[in-house]
């Protein structure tokens, strides 16, 4: 085990701001993961996981304890009644996976093509784009423990997925290591195409789209967005949608249907939030004065996308915090309902 010191941590994560951090190591294995744990207890210091760094808003003083990034590699399949297993290793980078179900013609991942980082990732906040959402297809998971540093076998119930959360961040945070993930997905399965932006890219289409077809769409609708990391293209240096959609009680939305008509405005109507009882935060940032390619110094909104807050270069995490507080304050201002952050917030 590689243990490294004062390791700059921007590198690492996609939105390229923060600080170091004191204790670095790479692990490739399960005993390795083990071993920086035991060093972490040994030296008490706090430890932090890292996958891909894409929902990851690093403090500029960085993070005092030990970084551990898990790195374990391997793909493996199985077939299991009727369905295909893939147990992916928590370091692989999750648009290789879908790349490879797909071309295994595999159903399941499809819409989720391009989405940045690592397996390991995904269930931590149930990853979803374009009608699927990871809780879908996980069958099980393996991670470690840290309560008696046992590896557990943890089924999809146990991980107590909902929209953006399951008990990995929120009820149990901080206890588990996800080392590998299991997904059963449908081999000769249909693509989903459920969402607005992908039955207009086939409208006017006879045949059936191929899963290949689908991910190739959904790759190029996410890089019109900037939602597709594209090396270089500052639209795409974010950690992705910055907030949440905000899921409104019945007296929330009346008052917010309220104040929108005080203003001549209407609340847009989206089949797919409408479902899931949410309203669109991209419309509240881009209602509250924030439009895309708004700049303040070295922060920024992207041009392609009103939610994904940007690094237009050199910029710290304090300006990168400070844009989110102006954009919260006058949401709520505004329109009485205060944008929930989506992305992990280390060392703040
Ligand atoms: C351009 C862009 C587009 C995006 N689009 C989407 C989208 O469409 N849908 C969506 O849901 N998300 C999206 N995201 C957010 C992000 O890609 C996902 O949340 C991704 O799954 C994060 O994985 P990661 O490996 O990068 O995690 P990290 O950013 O490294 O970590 C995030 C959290 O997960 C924890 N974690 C990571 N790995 C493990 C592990 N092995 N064990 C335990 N905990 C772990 C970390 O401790 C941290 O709390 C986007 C981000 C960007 C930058």
């Amino acid at each position: 085990m590689l243990i490294q010191e004062n390791v700059p941590l921007a590198p690492l994560t996609t939105l390229k701001v923060g600080g170091p951090a004191r204790y670095f190591v790479e692990a490739k294995t399960i005993s390795e993961v083990h071993d920086a744990v035991g060093y972490a207890r040994a030296q008490g210091l706090p430890l932090f996981v890292l996958g891909g760094g894409s929902n990851l808003v690093v403090s500029d003083a960085g993070w005092p304890g030990l970084v551990l990034k898990v790195s374990i590699p391997a793909i493996e399949e199985h077939d299991e009644d009727g369905k295909v297993v893939f147990d992916v290793g928590a370091g692989v980078d999750w648009d290789k996976f879908t790349a490879r179900a797909v071309a295994r013609n595999c159903a399941g991942v499809e819409c989720m093509s391009g989405i940045p980082g690592s397996v390991g990732g995904t269930p931590v906040q149930n990853v979803g784009a374009y009608g699927q959402e990871v809780a879908e297809t996980i069958d099980s998971l393996q991670a470690l423990d840290l309560r008696d540093c046992e590896v557990r076998e943890l089924c999809n119930q146990a991980c107590g997925f909902a929209y953006r959360t399951s008990i990995f961040n929120t009820t149990e945070r901080g206890r588990y290591i996800i080392l590998r993930v299991s997904y059963a997905l449908t081999p000769g399965g249909e693509p989903h195409i459920a969402y607005a932006d992908l039955k207009k890219y086939f409208a006017g289409r006879t045949s059936k789209p191929s899963l290949a077809e689908t991910r190739e769409a959904v790759r190029q609708i996410r890089a019109s967005k900037a939602m597709l990391i594209v090396p270089g293209d500052e639209d795409c240096r974010s950690a992705g949608s910055f907030f949440k959609n905000p899921v409104l009680s019945a007296e929330q939305y009346r008052e917010l249907i309220e104040r929108a008509a005080a203003r001549g405005l209407q609340i847009p109507s989206y089949p797919a939030l409408d479902a899931q009882k949410k309203i669109s935060a991209a419309w509240l940032v881009e209602h509250s004065g924030y439009s895309k390619g708004y700049s303040s110094g070295p922060v920024g909104i992207s041009r392609k996308h009103a939610l994904a807050i940007v690094n237009r270069g050199r910029a710290t995490a304090a300006d990168v915090l400070a844009l989110k507080e102006h954009i919260q304050d006058r949401v709520q201002e505004i329109w009485g309902i205060r944008l929930e952050p989506e992305p992990v917030l280390l060392g703040f």
